[in-house]
């Protein structure tokens, strides 16, 4: 049976570790060519020649999602490389957790910038190839933390309570264009995400949870690899996981 991943151009923000590294690889050996952004150029062209030379296609784009003219430079390139965009997976992502009373503006606003306008940034710089094309999906990475919200996970669970919100929207106003769009909100997966938490003491207490129940990153680019691979008239529209050990 066709896989319909096979021949796709899949664009994966936040391809230079975790979640984003684990889809570009595991895409890549199901036929997708795969074009991965970050901000970490040395890493991406690194994890492009891995691919490259093990059978598969990649191309790296060092792109900051937080600037749009950057995503626009990404698509734009593997639009022009490749003559279409079947697929973005708006995965970049921080979560520099910490209790609101803390105070932490700066990493509010960032949060804010990259995890929600972040992924703005690459629905305006797809959509009109998309609905042009009159096919394309939408992929965006929220998270469990985006159904509920944790003691200290307020700002962060905003954040991605609003990649949901307007995946949803999305969804409703691209129909006429034939795109799919897909939420996927992982839990516990062992990344370099936590690495980012300014705080010792929640960085530890995360750290500790993460390290006793958290999965593979190999678990999202499985259920990536299943949102895409369905025939063009069904649209996984949202879809959540988590170790099997998370409460
Ligand atoms: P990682 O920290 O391993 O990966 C995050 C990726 O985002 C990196 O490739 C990083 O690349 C990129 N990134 C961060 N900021 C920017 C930016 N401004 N512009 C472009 N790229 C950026 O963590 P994960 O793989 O875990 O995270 C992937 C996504 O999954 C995130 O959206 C995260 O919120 C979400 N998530 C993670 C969970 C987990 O348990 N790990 C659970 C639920 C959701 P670079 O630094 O090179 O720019």
């Amino acid at each position: 049976m066709e896989n319909n991943i096979k021949d796709k151009i899949v664009i994966i923000t936040g391809a230079s570790s975790g979640m984003g590294e684990a889809a570009a690889k595991h895409l890549a050996t199901l036929g997708a060519t795969v074009i991965l952004g970050a901000r970490r150029a040395e890493k991406i062209e690194q994890l492009a020649k891995q691919i490259n030379e093990t059978g598969g296609k990649a191309l790296a784009v060092k792109a900051d999602v937080t600037n749009l003219d950057q995503i626009k430079n990404l698509v734009d390139t593997a639009v022009q490389r490749f003559g279409k965009v079947d697929v973005i997976l708006n995965n970049a992502g921080i979560m520099p957790l910490s209790p609101i009373d803390r105070i932490n503006v700066d990493e509010w606003n960032m949060m804010i910038d990259v995890n929600i306008k972040g992924v703005l940034n690459g629905i305006a710089a797809v959509l009109p190839y998309m609905k042009e094309q009159k096919f394309g999906q939408i992929i965006n990475t929220s998270s469990v933390a985006g159904h509920k919200v944790f003691n200290g996970s307020a700002v962060y669970s905003a954040t991605k309570y609003a990649v949901r919100a307007l995946t949803e929207g999305l969804r409703m106003e691209v129909k006429p264009y034939n795109i799919r769009t897909t939420i996927v909100c992982p839990g516990a997966v062992k990344t370099e995400l936590l690495e980012h938490i300014s705080e010792a003491d929640i960085q530890q207490a995360n750290k500790d949870y993460v390290g006793e129940v958290g999965i593979s990153p190999d678990s999202f680019a499985r259920v990536v690899a299943f949102a895409i691979s369905q025939p063009e008239d069904v649209d996984i529209n949202e879809v959540i996981f988590r170790p099997t050990a998370q409460e």
